[in-house]
């Protein structure tokens, strides 16, 4: 077990760089951030006191574009975990061809305990510290654990405030109505469905005789769940941080969606009218046991390290899709290898979310918006693309899908950062 997040996450790169052969100073270059900041923010809260947040902003290395990732509200928010986040995006961006880096940001605070209009003052005082760190042609910021659209919006207009100009592309993942992308809602999930469609043949399965546990029931969680329901899967199993509920027979994932909206912790939906009505037999689960459960895809869409050496040997499904930034150590997955259960990589997986928030950025800057259906076959092309390339090169050199995607990705920062000159060009010329 590593000592950090950033030191366990950085293991997956020592793992792919036995197949590439990278200059020197990619290598280099690769294991640090380009930047971090630390900033604190002092919010007026609605009784009159102040209240110092502390925030992070990493961008871990812009060689490809700009950097891009989302900011996240939670209480275990630290740097380790920001800088973790902001690899896993720079290689994401490169898995996708996207003309990004990776950055990550985040607050550390229980954004449950704050009212709207005081995360609406933390949101703005986030973006006074941070301003002179971002922007359209530099950083990027998009929506990630407990962070929304309407969020985002107020991003955007505290940075236009600031910088005395409309700048609709410097926040992705904002309301459509002031710029925002249809489909970047529901992208994660829309995403990782085209992954699992692309998948599922060559694993030689069906989707109505394919079992499902969803562990985390939020914006990529629920959507999933609902569109693999829709495809004719049989989702057992959904938690959320309470805790979750499994029925052999399978789940209504649109009346527990209907139900979870209405303000309801996933283990309090049932008996409520009209789910109870269609399932006769369900259980209340802790996340321990939805992640133990016999199904054949595993998918935890909750927060990093929920599988590691103390529970992989309880993991039973045959295949794991990673929504989840990081949901299984190092060490796990390694473990998860020796025993035959595939693990399909969160870069690869969860991707969907950061490639339409590109499309967003693209619309924003040439002014030209694109329909629904334009968007989702543009992702679906994306994701199927990369996905067939990620599987192929899996093949090819007979390593795990998470290897392979590194691969892939190393060798898009590779020669990005070799055609802007390395030791070999300068020594020898
Ligand atoms: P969200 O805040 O909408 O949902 C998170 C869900 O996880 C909530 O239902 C919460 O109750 C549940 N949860 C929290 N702790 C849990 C625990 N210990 N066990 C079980 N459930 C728990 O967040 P999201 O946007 O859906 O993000 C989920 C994951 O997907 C994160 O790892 C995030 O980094 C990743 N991701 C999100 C996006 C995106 O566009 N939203 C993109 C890429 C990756």
């Amino acid at each position: 077990m590593s000592d950090s997040l950033f030191a366990d996450a950085s293991r997956r790169l020592e793992r792919a760089l036995k197949y590439v052969s990278l200059s020197e100073d990619t290598i280099e270059r690769l294991k640090y951030p380009k930047s971090s900041l630390i900033v604190s923010i002092p919010v007026r809260m609605d009784d009159g006191s102040l209240r110092i947040f502390q925030g992070y902003r990493v961008r871990y290395d812009d060689t490809r574009g700009p950097t891009k990732g989302g900011v996240r509200y939670h209480p275990k928010v630290s740097l380790d975990e920001v800088q973790s986040l902001a690899f896993w995006m720079t290689f994401k961006c490169a898995v996708l061809n996207l003309p990004f880096g990776g950055a990550k940001g985040g607050i550390t605070l229980n954004p449950k305990e704050l009212s709207k209009l005081e995360l609406e003052r933390l949101s703005r005082g986030y973006v006074d510290a941070i301003a002179d760190f971002i922007g359209p042609d530099v950083d990027i910021p998009a929506p990630d654990v407990y962070t929304n659209p309407m969020i985002m919006g107020w991003m955007m207009d505290q940075y236009n405030i600031i910088k005395r100009q409309l700048s609709p592309s410097v926040v992705t993942g904002k309301p459509v109505t002031i710029g925002g992308s249809l489909g970047r809602e529901t992208a994660t999930a829309t995403g990782a469905f085209f992954v699992i469609q692309t998948l599922l043949p060559k694993f030689k399965r069906i989707p109505s005789e394919t079992t499902v546990a969803v562990q985390g029931f939020g914006n990529a969680g629920a959507e999933l769940a609902e569109l693999l329901w829709k495809a004719g899967y049989k989702v057992v199993a959904v938690s959320d941080s309470q805790g979750g509920i499994y029925a052999k027979q399978g789940l209504d994932i649109p009346s527990i969606r209907r139900l979870k909206d209405a303000n309801k912790g996933i283990k309090d939906i049932y008996c409520e009218g009209s789910v109870c009505s269609n399932i006769i037999e369900h259980e209340i689960l802790t996340n321990e046991q939805l992640l133990a459960l016999d199904v054949d895809l595993l998918i935890p869409a909750a927060l990093e390290n929920q599988i590691t050496e103390a529970n992989v040997n309880d993991i039973k499904a045959k295949f794991v899709f990673e929504v989840a930034n990081g949901p299984i150590d190092s060490a796990a997955d390694l473990i998860l290898e020796t025993r035959g259960i595939q693990v399909i990589p969160d870069i690869l997986v969860n991707a969907g979310g950061v490639t339409v928030s590109y499309f967003e950025w693209v619309q924003n800057r040439c002014g030209l918006y694109w329909t629904l259906e334009e968007v989702n076959q543009r992702l679906q092309h994306k994701m199927v693309e990369e996905t067939e390339a990620i599987w192929k090169k899996s093949e090819e050199l007979s390593v795990c899908m998470r290897t392979a995607a590194y691969v892939y990705g190393l060798h898009r920062l590779g020669a990005a950062m070799n055609a802007k000159g390395t030791r070999d060009y300068y020594v020898n010329g």
